[in-house]
């Protein structure tokens, strides 16, 4: 895996062929389902089995062509076994998406033979919800397969994983604050959060508490007003929250915010987030950022609370105190990569998967050895 490639089939998408893309991301099998009879059109991607299982979550979304969800389902795949690599997790990485429009063919006997599918891969995939998927589909995929995770937890699943999720972005900020400020305290800290959505709502409350002072905003207003209430955050407009003058920036609703047009407007001196795929450009942007003076804690590292949180479900009865402390462990993950990217004068987002690609390469080593 190398990362100057992987940034190569972005840019030239559409031009390679799904076995170039699969053969240059890395990829060990892309799967195609389809049925007639529910109008089931799905493709699970699984990216790298070295450490583990492929867990990702099932996409549902309408894709204006095949080529697209190829792309999108290649992509994110990919990104699961980093996060569940450098997050030190005995897994590999792996989605599904599932192609068509979520009200017109949604419904038991679609879901289920979603499931029967998830299921014949035997357990070298396991499912969980991601967008436009709910709890309750789950529940009817697990009624076809056992590969399936974040039920609600009285099913003895893990539940919503924006609690925990919210959690290691507040620790993960903690450790970029102490690598930008000296002090990893974020009490009097001005913090500009973008989208107070689950995890955003979540993460106010950890900062409100410590003392930090806040800056919010999001296209939902009702939403707004509540949790600037809650926390007593300031409401700032949508386009504002890149001139807000703050000491750290948390990106919690879409990804590449981060970007030409703003890196030049952002005040802060540390951005770390919920949000997927933050610098719009990996690599170009995380060069970018160094010039700025700007630390960046990556959002795969210090957004996998949630694959944590699921982590738990797997390895048998789910634990929250266990999965809020193996998430704390993001603070020194963090940190290490900060570490290894000062050593090497790399951006954080490279050093965060060269820290994976490393950790895949070893334990693959240890797996062949007798
Ligand atoms: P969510 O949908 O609950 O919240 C997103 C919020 O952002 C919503 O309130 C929405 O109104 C707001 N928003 C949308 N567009 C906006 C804009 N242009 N400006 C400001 N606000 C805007 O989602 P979430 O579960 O809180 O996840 C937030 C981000 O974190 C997403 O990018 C998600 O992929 C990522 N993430 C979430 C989890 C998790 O456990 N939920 C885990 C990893 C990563």
């Amino acid at each position: 895996m190398n990362v100057m490639e992987e940034v190569d089939v972005t840019e030239k998408k559409g031009t390679l062929s799904v076995f170039e893309q699969a053969s240059k991301m890395g990829h060990e099998q892309l799967v195609y389902c389809h049925d007639e009879a529910t109008g089931l059109k799905a493709l699970i991607g699984i990216h790298n089995t070295v450490l583990g299982p492929a867990l990702g979550g099932t996409r549902f979304w309408n894709y204006a062509t095949e080529e697209e969800a190829v792309t999108d389902v290649l992509r994110l795949s990919r990104g699961m076994t980093y996060k569940a690599a450098v997050s030190g997790l005995n897994l590999g990485g792996g989605k599904a998406v599932i192609i068509g429009d979520v009200s017109k063919l949604k419904n038991e006997a679609f879901l289920r033979r979603f499931g029967k599918f998830v299921d014949s891969l035997g357990g070298k995939y396991i499912t969980a919800e991601d967008m436009n998927m709910k709890t309750s589909d789950m529940e009817y995929i697990g009624m076809e397969t056992n590969h399936v995770t974040g039920l609600p937890v009285e099913m003895g699943g893990s539940g919503d994983p924006s609690p925990v999720t919210a959690y290691g972005v507040y620790v993960g900020m903690k450790a970029a604050a102490k690598k930008a400020y000296g002090s990893d305290s974020l009490e009097g800290k001005k913090i500009s959060v973008q989208g107070v959505g689950q995890v955003g709502m979540y993460l106010t409350q950890h900062l409100a508490k410590e003392g930090a002072q806040l800056f919010i905003t999001d296209i939902n207003q009702e939403r707004l007003e509540k949790v600037s209430k809650d926390s007593g955050a300031t409401i700032v407009g949508m386009d504002e929250i890149y001139d807000v003058d703050v000491d750290i920036y948390a990106p919690c609703a879409m990804g590449a915010t981060v970007n030409d047009e703003t890196i030049g407007r952002l005040k802060a001196s540390v951005i770390a987030g919920a949000a997927n795929n933050q610098l719009a450009d990996e690599v170009r942007h995380g060069r970018m950022l160094i010039d700025a003076g700007i630390v960046y804690a990556p959002d795969f590292v210090i957004n996998a609370g949630g694959i944590i949180n699921i982590s738990s479900e797997l390895a048998g009865a789910y634990n929250k105190e266990q999965a809020y402390s193996w998430t704390e462990k993001i603070y020194d993950t963090t940190q290490n990569i900060f570490k290894l990217a000062d050593e090497k004068s790399i951006p954080t987002q490279d050093a965060a998967m060269k820290l994976a690609e490393k950790r895949i390469e070893d334990i693959g080593r240890v797996k062949l050895s007798m």
